[in-house]
């Protein structure tokens, strides 16, 4: 139950003072709760003061306990901060807060990084930044105009020394006269109560979110990937432990490589390009070796076939080869005369049904014979008089599927 007491001071129209725009490096404190309501089973806490961070201007809110119950979100409307609890609360007053350090400090790094990075690419070849996504796996900018890579590398290069030269992020709440001769890169979202964030005489932004105090805390900048976007590019990038987290992982995966393929780090791509060219040889040698033995095959087939009114019935159900083999061979003796073949193909979870025929055996009509036996595996499928083909998921029955069509035939001929 909320007391009384502060049930009257809300009613005052008192909000939550959002002290985390001011320090952004308090990670514990304590608070009172001033109200609490209940939206679909989870509880919105306000508090009289509060260092968590709601979501907004790109950055994904805090994370934490209140009380030591989880705050799975933080977020704000008609200007008070509303943190989502799984459970209610019973402690309203002096309540121990804190924020989960690890989430936020990351989300700092990334933030602080997207702003200066976002400068040094206005400064260098004016390139605006027209799009932010920071999440807890991903971190990109679109920019409204195309660079080359050379430009990105020295974009990533200038950026980088920003950070050794760790230069002091400050945060700035200019009046009007201040703020007209801050050279701003972008418009401010809001008229009042301005907050421009600063780093040195590189960048002055306004920004609602939390940063770091120095770039020397941002550790490095990696570009990780660029795709072309809306006439512009968007930028993939790593920031801070981030960065070092990628690191480790390419180092893993280059290592591994090196082991496999025994040869020094600056080796592997050369190598494993060989490998795929090598690969490719042996992908079309056997292919050609394999149309050689689907001949032998069909000439196989034949000689065990049974004679229908002078007419050669070839069935057999594949398991072993490829579909495409399987056409292969229907094809080598479908262009002789006297011929059908009925052939049913099995695999995990496909099952398919083939009926082909010489031109000169007129009496039957392929792809009105399949349509009946596809029923049995649930099959889809069509063609014309001389071959038709489909394929099923009910893969248990498809012999049933082969022998209806080997006695529809059987019976047409
Ligand atoms: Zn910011």
């Amino acid at each position: 139950m909320i007391s009384n007491y502060y049930k009257n001071k809300l009613k005052g129209g008192i909000m939550a003072e959002k002290i985390y725009e001011k320090d952004q490096y308090q990670n514990e404190f304590t608070a009172n709760i001033i109200d609490i309501t209940t939206e679909e089973g989870k509880y919105h806490v306000k508090l009289d003061k509060t260092y968590f961070y709601p979501e907004g201007g790109g950055q994904p809110s805090d994370q934490g306990k209140i009380n030591g119950l989880n705050v799975e979100h933080v977020y704000k409307k008609d200007g008070n901060i509303f943190h989502v609890l799984d459970e209610k609360p019973t402690k309203i007053k002096d309540i121990k807060c804190n924020i989960d350090w690890q989430r936020r400090y990351d989300f700092m790094q990334q933030h602080t990084g997207q702003h200066l990075l976002s400068a040094v690419l206005k400064n260098e070849y004016d390139l605006n930044t027209v799009g932010f996504s920071l999440s807890e796996s991903n971190l990109r900018i679109d920019l409204d105009k195309q660079l080359s890579f050379q430009q990105l590398k020295q974009i990533e290069e200038k950026t980088n020394q920003y950070i050794y030269k760790a230069i002091n992020v400050e945060i700035l709440y200019p009046d009007q006269t201040a703020l007209k001769e801050l050279n701003l890169r972008k418009e401010p979202a809001v008229d009042q109560n301005i907050r421009v964030i600063k780093i040195g005489n590189i960048d002055f932004s306004p920004c609602g979110g939390t940063h770091l105090k120095n770039t020397a805390e941002l550790g490095m900048i990696k570009i990780i990937d660029v795709e072309n976007y809306k006439g512009g590019v968007r930028l993939e990038f790593v920031c801070g432990k981030r960065a070092l987290k990628d690191y480790d992982l390419k180092n893993e995966i280059c290592l591994q490589l090196r082991d496999i393929l025994s040869v020094p780090e600056e080796e592997i791509l050369k190598e494993v390009k060989r490998y795929q060219r090598v690969i490719n040889t042996h992908k079309d040698r056997l292919s050609t070796l394999e149309k050689e033995l689907m001949g032998y095959k069909a000439e196989a087939l034949k000689k065990s076939a049974e004679r229908v009114n002078k007419i050669l019935v070839v069935k057999k159900l594949w398991t072993e080869f490829s579909y495409d083999n399987v056409q292969v061979v229907a094809n080598i003796l479908c262009n002789q005369a006297n011929i059908i073949c009925i052939f049913a193909h099995k695999q995990k979870e496909t099952a398919r049904l083939l009926i082909a025929r010489s031109d000169n055996v007129k009496a039957i009509d392929a792809n009105e014979v399949i349509n009946e036996p596809l029923k049995c595996i649930k099959g889809r499928g069509g063609g014309n008089k001389l071959k038709a083909q489909g394929g099923g998921s009910q893969v248990d029955n498809i012999l049933d599927a082969f022998d209806l069509a080997y006695q529809m035939i059987k019976e047409q001929l």
